[in-house]
């Protein structure tokens, strides 16, 4: 069997009501999973203070004190949600032979995770959480979710539908996962770029235990366009035939107005500002988009991604000898 210390990530905003129940369903499931012998006994659920302004971090010192296997980390401020878990691999890392994010308020079936233990130790490196229904969204999110799932996969980013961040990753994948540096970070586009032999495990998604949504709309909106900007240049590429239609429109308005010239219908001054116009603004267009793609070119320089992620070599151990 695989060396087996787990580490449960769940980051909280103030979630002062679901974190009582939150830290007896965790710390139910990882007992069985430490008495059933499938984790070690030094497992541990992390948890990431996001800089709430309730009673969260208190209860979190509170159960850190009662629990050996709880631990806790504290924010200077809000970072945001993905910032959490990225800050709770950064410290469970070295520590943990596999690690597995949350959300602290008990919408994903805990139950899943001996499942994804399961799949780990059969050999797989990252594990999914994916969701079977969403039954319990309102309609607006059901769309709106689908809705953008589509347009991320026409804008050719990579991603598990009705995966959010419940997953589980081994320690080469988290560690590969941290060797990504850069900042707008969207993580359910990043894990599948880190590679590996992945599965999915699937459950239903629940209502939130207690408290209310930290994901209001305006917070929501800002998560998506994060994810399409971070990871897709296609919009630039959309300037630029916008700007190639623009300019085929010219062509056909030069001869239209040629036309008309020639018959003498129009007033004097008109043929030359119709086609000016509509060359211009293609001719503008089209730089602008090649502008654009230098732009997008640095930044996808600027964020330093690993070129790539070695699985294994046998050359260093061998030089090693
Ligand atoms: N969260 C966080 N920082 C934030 C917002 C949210 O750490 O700024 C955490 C929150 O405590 C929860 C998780 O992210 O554990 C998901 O948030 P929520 O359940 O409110 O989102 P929803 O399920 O409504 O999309
Ligand atoms: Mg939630």
């Amino acid at each position: 069997m695989k060396k087996n210390i787990l580490t449960i990530i769940v980051p909280c905003y103030n979630e002062q009501e679901v974190l009582p129940e939150t830290v007896k369903e965790l710390g139910e499931i990882l007992q069985s999973l430490i008495d059933d012998h499938q984790i070690s006994s030094e497992s541990k659920i992390l948890f990431v203070n996001d800089g709430s302004q309730d009673k969260t971090w208190q209860l979190i010192s509170q159960y850190t004190d009662k629990y050996s296997y709880v631990a806790g980390a504290k924010f200077s401020r809000n970072y945001g949600h993905q910032n959490a878990l990225l800050a709770g691999m950064t410290v469970a890392v070295d520590y943990s032979d596999m690690i597995i994010t949350i959300d602290a308020d008990l919408q994903d079936d805990v139950n899943a995770i001996p499942k994804m233990v399961a799949k780990y130790q059969e050999g797989y490196d990252v594990v999914y959480g994916v969701r079977n229904s969403r039954q319990t969204d309102t309609f607006f999110k059901r769309r709106t979710a689908l809705a953008f799932y589509g347009l991320m996969k026409r804008l050719g980013v990579n991603m598990v539908p009705d995966s959010a961040d419940y997953r589980l990753l081994s320690k080469r994948a988290t560690k590969s996962l941290l060797a990504f540096k850069e900042r707008n970070l969207f993580l359910r586009g990043m894990v599948p770029l880190v590679g590996y032999k992945s599965a999915k495990v699937y459950y239903d998604r629940k209502e939130r235990f207690a408290g209310t949504s930290k994901y209001p709309l305006s917070k929501m909106l800002h998560f998506a366009l994060d994810g399409i900007t971070s990871f897709s240049i296609a919009p630039i590429h959309l300037i630029m035939y916008l700007g190639l239609i623009t300019v085929v429109g010219s062509i056909v308005c030069m001869i239209y107005t040629l036309i008309e010239h020639a018959i003498g219908h129009v007033v004097s001054g008109w043929s030359s500002l119709m086609i000016s116009i509509w060359l211009l603004g293609g001719i503008q267009l089209i730089s602008i988009s090649v502008i654009g793609e230098y732009v997008g070119k640095i930044f996808s320089e600027v964020k330093h991604r690993p070129r790539f992620t070695i699985e294994t070599e046998s050359y260093t151990k061998k030089m090693k000898k």
